[in-house]
């Protein structure tokens, strides 16, 4: 008898610390885990091509190509995150030079129909001119640049042409330059990696992808499919050590994640995601 009222308090004291334990867990799922954004991949055209590149002339600092030619493109990409965006790279300006892009950027995003106010940042792989042209069409987003970089881009003798990035010369637009990696939305989804050596500053990009996969964008760490299979290195490079030892992190990253490496120069990249105005999703 003692033992039966004894038992049932204790029975009810462990139902109600279940049912905290429950509401608790079921809080903390719906509250503090919300959905993952979606994140989606598109490529567009950032320039016009020009024909096939010799490219044992500047390519190569070893003299690996005797005249083998590759045909070189020019990219950017638009990284959708819920309704924010990322813009990597933003290829030549428009203008009256045989390989400037026949669409800008904000023309070709109207056909993903995105503003260019939903921009919320605008990622440089390096501070070259075929990689920075259009950037300031989009002044009220943060620039995401390498430090190396930037500070070239800060200096007018470096950088004769500094318009593609007045805007954050003149600090009405936030610049971050960066000193390491960067998880740009804060959840993993995209994420600027560190990968000195083509330039001071030079980055590429990982993009996870839920049906897709995980992809790597290069930047110019490797220009075309033969200097990034046997490690190659142009003779416009500023650390052939650094850029070796990018390219020895970047094939880790790409072994480890099973990853999806997009040449971004090289045309027989372009197959590897859907085609304008497709996404990897
Ligand atoms: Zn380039």
């Amino acid at each position: 008898m003692l033992m039966r009222l004894a038992f049932r308090p204790l029975v009810r004291a462990a139902s109600f610390a279940t049912t905290c334990a429950l509401s608790l867990t079921v809080g903390r799922a719906v509250h503090a885990q919300p959905a993952a954004a979606s994140v989606s991949l598109t490529r567009l055209e950032c320039g016009t091509n020009a024909p096939p590149t010799d490219v044992g002339q500047r390519f190569s600092d070893t003299y690996a190509y005797n005249g083998l030619k590759v045909q070189l493109v020019y990219s950017c990409y638009v990284i959708r995150h819920g309704d924010d965006v990322l813009v990597w790279d933003t290829g030549f300006p428009k203008g009256p030079t045989p390989t400037a892009p026949k669409q800008s950027l904000v023309e070709l995003m109207g056909q993903l129909s995105i503003t260019p106010a939903q921009v919320k940042f605008v990622g440089l792989s390096h501070s070259h001119g075929d990689h920075i042209g259009q950037a300031n069409l989009f002044p009220q987003a943060t620039l995401l640049v390498g430090k190396g970089d930037w500070d070239v881009l800060a200096d007018a003798k470096a950088t004769p042409n500094q318009a593609p990035i007045a805007p954050w010369l003149t600090g009405e637009s936030k610049v971050e330059p960066l000193t390491g990696d960067r998880d740009v939305f804060g959840d993993g989804s995209v994420i600027i990696l560190n990968m000195p050596g083509h330039t001071p500053g030079h980055r590429s990009l990982l993009v996870r992808l839920k049906e897709t996969g995980n992809v790597l964008l290069t930047g110019d760490l490797a220009h075309f499919h033969e200097n990034y299979d046997s490690n190659g290195v142009p003779s416009f490079n500023t650390d052939r050590a650094a850029t070796l030892a990018s390219l020895d992190r970047f094939k880790q990253i790409a072994k480890n994640l099973k990853a999806t490496v997009i040449i971004q120069h090289d045309q027989r990249s372009i197959a590897k995601l859907p085609a304008f105005p497709q996404a990897a999703k």
